[in-house]
């Protein structure tokens, strides 16, 4: 018997919509001093590590877990003071993100982003085949209403993006301004707060079962677990409803559940290293203020700023050789020069003031 002949070239072709992306990539670099993805620079609590290692020992992993994450969705509802079917929860909240797009996106369908903004809410809407309308911030980088005016009324976004404190900006939405869009827009309002413990307000007091609005969260930064990948919305129950029909049967494992569940008993923990961090900024800003960069006002745990007389990606390339990584916006729309650093420890901030002195001068 003889087999067909294989076709030439025998690997499948990429959705033709795919063909012209890339991947989102963060590039690392094996240096002393990682100022670069904004983590935590301090570890969570011992006492949790403990609490977490003790709970795994009784896990049953021959059983699937908790599909519907009860008891974690239950203690994220106690803590912000809403229904436990008001919150949803995946490995991430990237993972959120495509699962909002998933429900909402699709063919024929457009998201609404502000630019300059986290690059991921235009890249989970093109890898869902959502496509992207784009409106720009004023020229001081704040959200511009007109333009969420425009872009509304031009494409109708099933989903319309803020993100508050904005990513790489550090700068957050008023409230007013919030309220206001969720007002205009036709479809869901997304408020993506990876970083609102770091800022005085949270979009949650407008999260209400009559309004088309959500506020995504992750325990990836405040919360010292960006190792653990895990993230929720806050929203209304029909929300949470609709993502659970793009939702992956047992998605959350029983180990993530768990740990997520258990840093909850550590709030107080988490706020004492939120307010370092935001103690650290503040000195981190008034290095900042002495030497010949531009800054903007941050809500989060990074600052984004440019140096004046001298090009972006050539001092970035300046501190790495110093030992110091931060992330290179400089060729980002609308971030001409631009470079981020993350808040990290005193030390750490000290090498990255000494290192960009240097470099400047
Ligand atoms: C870091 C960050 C996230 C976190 O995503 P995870 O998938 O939860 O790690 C989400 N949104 C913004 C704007 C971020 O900067």
């Amino acid at each position: 018997m003889s087999l067909p002949a294989p076709p030439l070239d025998p690997r499948p072709r990429r959705r033709p919509d795919l063909v012209a992306l890339e991947g989102y990539h963060s590039p690392q670099v094996d240096v002393a001093v990682r100022l670069n993805t904004n983590e935590s620079p301090y570890p969570p609590p011992a006492a949790w590590a403990e609490a977490v290692a003790e709970e795994v020992a009784g896990v049953e992993w021959h059983r699937y877990p908790d599909r519907q994450a009860r008891r974690l969705r239950s203690a994220l509802a106690e803590l912000h003071g809403v229904a436990p079917e008001q919150v949803y929860v995946a490995n991430g909240s990237n993972e959120v993100i495509q699962a909002l797009c998933l429900a909402y996106g699709g063919r024929g369908r457009a998201v609404g982003v502000f630019e300059p903004t986290y690059r991921l809410h235009s890249h989970i809407p093109s890898i869902t085949g959502t496509s992207v309308a784009t409106g720009a911030r004023s020229a001081e980088l704040s959200l511009d209403l007109d333009e969420v005016r425009r872009v509304v009324a031009e494409v109708e976004p099933a989903l319309t993006f803020l993100c508050s404190p904005n990513n790489p900006t550090g700068m957050l939405d008023p409230p007013e301004a919030v309220a206001e869009v969720a007002a205009t827009s036709a479809g869901l309002v997304v408020v993506d707060e990876a970083y609102a413990e770091f800022s005085p307000w949270s979009a949650l007091e407008l999260v209400d079962d009559d309004r088309a609005l959500v506020v995504t969260r992750t325990f990836s930064k405040t919360w010292s677990m960006a190792g653990a990948r895990l993230g929720y919305l806050v929203g209304p129950a029909w929300v949470v409803e609709d993502l659970s029909a793009v939702t992956l049967p047992y998605h959350l494992d029983a180990f993530k559940q768990a740990a997520g569940r258990l840093a909850l008993r550590f709030e107080d923990d988490m706020r004492r290293r939120v307010s370092a961090v935001v103690a650290e900024r503040a000195r981190l800003v008034a290095g900042l203020g002495t030497l010949a960069v531009r800054q903007w006002p941050s809500a989060a745990n990074f600052v984004l700023f440019r140096p004046v007389d001298a090009d972006g990606s050539t001092v970035w390339q300046g501190l790495v050789e110093r030992g110091v990584l931060v992330r290179d916006c400089s060729s980002w729309p609308g971030l001409d020069g631009c470079l981020r650093v993350t808040v990290g420890t005193p030390e750490e901030d000290d090498a990255f003031l000494g290192a960009l002195g240097e470099v400047l001068t």
